[in-house]
């Protein structure tokens, strides 16, 4: 039961990514690759304050990167910049070592089961890692090799 609304989290922000944008504004921006799959992302982060106004992202993935990168914007928006790094090592936490916390990941919990594939691991990370590199300004492109 639990399992199937997970899907379906997965499956409708696969379909239709919130967040799927340039910001024009933008003040932190990273891009992501992961060869494994080919997925590509590009964060884009409008940070004032050490708050995070604005987040979006634009790129070309498989069905959990895109999802994974959807529901990221989602959930940051309007985090600090510490809440964000904490979200991101909560978030890295459940899918390489299945350490779950559902009250500190919401929906992001969805992601839970891709740890049994390691492959797939990659895909849903990517989105996180390009986040990663935009806070701290990175301008080299990120992979997940
Ligand atoms: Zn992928």
């Amino acid at each position: 039961m639990i399992h199937d609304l997970y899907q379906e989290v997965l499956i409708d922000h696969s379909r239709r990514p919130r967040n799927f944008r340039l910001l024009k504004d933008a003040n932190r921006t990273a891009e992501g690759y992961n060869p494994l799959c080919g997925d590509r992302c590009i964060v884009f982060v409008k940070e004032k304050a050490g708050r995070i106004e604005e987040v979006g992202f634009q790129g070309a993935g498989c069905a959990i990167s895109t999802s994974s990168a959807s529901l990221m914007t989602e959930a940051l928006k309007g985090k600090t910049v510490a809440e964000a790094e904490q979200l991101l090592q909560n978030f890295l936490a459940m899918v390489t070592q299945g350490r779950t916390d559902p009250a500190a990941l919401g929906k992001l919990a969805a992601f839970a089961g891709v740890r049994e594939f390691p492959v797939r691991v990659k895909c849903a990370t990517l989105a996180w890692h390009t986040l990663q590199a935009a806070l701290q300004n990175k301008s080299e492109v990120v992979t997940t090799e």
